[in-house]
Parts: C-alpha cells; sequence; structure tokens
C-alpha cells in the first residue's frame, strides 16, 4: 500500500520491495543489525523527497536514511516494516565558487567525488575520512564525521554553510544561503586569499572568537594554498 503511494508519487522504478532492496539498504557494514523494510525509495529531486516524507507520515511509518552505511553503529539500518530513503540519485555537485570559496553538493554525492571536485577548481574541501570514497555528504554532515584532518579544520558541521533540510512531515526548510561568505557572516572576513603575513597578522588583531578568523574554518571549500595560512 504505502509502496504503491510512493511509487505513484517518485516513479515505479525508484521504488524496490522484497528481495530487490539490495544488502546495503538492510544490514549495517558490521553485519550486527539487518531488518526488513517495506520499501526502499530513491527520490531524484528535494520534491519528491518531500512526498514520501508526507505519505510516510501520514501512514505513520518511520523512515530512516541509507547513505553510504559506512556509521558503523547500525543507525542507517531502517526499522522492519519502515521506509528505507536512498540519496543516491541526488548526487549532483554543482557550482564551486572561488570567489566565496563555497560548494553546493547535493547529500548523496560521495565525498571523495566532493573532494575531487574541488581539488579539481584548485581548491580543497578539508573533510577526509577511510570511508571517502563510500561516505555521502548527507551522511557525514549527519553524524558530524571528523577524520584525519580534524585537528587542522574542525568537523564537517564546522564546514556547513547551509542546508536544505526535509522535516518528517515534509516540510521544505530551504536554510540555504546563497550569499558570499562576507554576507553569510557578521563582521570581517577573513579571505582565503591572504598572504600568510596578513593572515598571521589578522590573527594577532583578533580574538580567537573573531567571525573573520571563523570563517576560515567554516567555509566548505578552500584553496589548497590556505592550508598554509589558515592556521598558526
Ligand atoms: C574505514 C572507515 C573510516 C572511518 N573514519 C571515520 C573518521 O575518521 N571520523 C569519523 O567521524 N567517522 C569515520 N567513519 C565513520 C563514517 O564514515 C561516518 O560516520 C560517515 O559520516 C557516515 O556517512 P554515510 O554516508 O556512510 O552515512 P550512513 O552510515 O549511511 O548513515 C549514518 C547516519 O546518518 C544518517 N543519514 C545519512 N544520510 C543522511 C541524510 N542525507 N540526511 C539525514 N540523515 C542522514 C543515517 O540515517 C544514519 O543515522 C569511518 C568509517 C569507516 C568505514
Amino acid at each position: 500500500m504505502i509502496a504503491a503511494q510512493i511509487a505513484a508519487a517518485i516513479g515505479a522504478a525508484h521504488v524496490l520491495t522484497g528481495a530487490d532492496i539490495g544488502e546495503h539498504y538492510r544490514i549495517d557494514i558490521g553485519r550486527k543489525f539487518s531488518a526488513h523494510p517495506v520499501c526502499l525509495a530513491k527520490p531524484g529531486s528535494v520534491e519528491e523527497v518531500s512526498a514520501v516524507l508526507q505519505l510516510a507520515h501520514a501512514a505513520a511509518i518511520a523512515v530512516t536514511v541509507v547513505g553510504g552505511q559506512t556509521g558503523t553503529c547500525g543507525a542507517a539500518v531502517p526499522n522492519d516494516g519502515g521506509i528505507a530513503l536512498s540519496l543516491e540519485r541526488m548526487k549532483f555537485v554543482g557550482e564551486i565558487d572561488l570567489l566565496s570559496m563555497t560548494m553546493e553538493v547535493e547529500a548523496g554525492a560521495i565525498l571523495q567525488v566532493a573532494q575531487e571536485a574541488a581539488e579539481a577548481k584548485g581548491a580543497l574541501l578539508p573533510l577526509d575520512l577511510g570511508s571517502r570514497g563510500s561516505a555521502t555528504i548527507g551522511g557525514v554532515i549527519a553524524t558530524n564525521a571528523g577524520g584525519n584532518r580534524v585537528l587542522r579544520w574542525g568537523m564537517m558541521r564546522d564546514m556547513v554553510l547551509g542546508l536544505e533540510a526535509v522535516l518528517a512531515d515534509g516540510t521544505i526548510l530551504p536554510c540555504f544561503p546563497r550569499g558570499k561568505k562576507s554576507e553569510i557572516a557578521c563582521g570581517d572576513c577573513v579571505s582565503i586569499q591572504q598572504t600568510a603575513a596578513e593572515c598571521a597578522e589578522s590573527k594577532e588583531s583578533n580574538s580567537p572568537s573573531s567571525s573573520g578568523e571563523r570563517m576560515v574554518w567554516k567555509s566548505p571549500v578552500f584553496r589548497s594554498s590556505s592550508v598554509s595560512v589558515s592556521n598558526i
């Protein structure tokens, strides 16, 4: 019943049931947890995510987002009788703006793909994990992943400037500032194009919590060269 309703909303080709639901969507990588969801939905847009959640909400059926399933604690394993929601069709890596040093990435994109897109533009998406080839942007944000550059660059949420989120009842929240860093941050913005000397001067003249300094940490994309200037 719910699977048919979801199929009508997002297309039958994007809704799987029974044995067609692969292990990735039912079992965690440690193979400690498993489930039998009523269906797997693969929406292709924010509106389709909203449609799935509206239907699930009306039917009081739990929905679990399944990302790369690298979380290792079973959090992405759906409930028995629940709905597995995969954003794997929503993997677009959009504009990389070298002026504001930001990038827009859909939640289903693989972290490594986003890293490589930034690198191709001479920028650095600092978050890096051993699971980079499987973990999704939505997953690393949801878990606030740290990784092997965390001491220098911070956790994933330190790099998030905005989100387009869908609530459990299907409401779409466009908390997604499209402005430049200087508009997003309050006060002065430390430009990543600064030289090391300018950056050091800026750090001396600002308190550790000043917005200028924080912007270096908050920007999702950095020029590779900024690695040498951003931190002490
Ligand atoms: C080899 C390896 C190395 C790792 N190294 C690190 C590390 O150094 N640091 C670290 O912090 N973690 C590390 N991890 C853990 C893991 O990679 C992270 O937790 C990762 O952030 C999970 O991303 P995922 O896409 O696989 O999410 P999943 O495991 O699929 O999901 C994790 C949780 O996020 C939710 N979720 C997923 N996508 C969304 C979305 N779009 N919207 C809302 N909720 C969502 C899921 O429902 C679930 O609750 C490692 C894992 C492995 C296997």
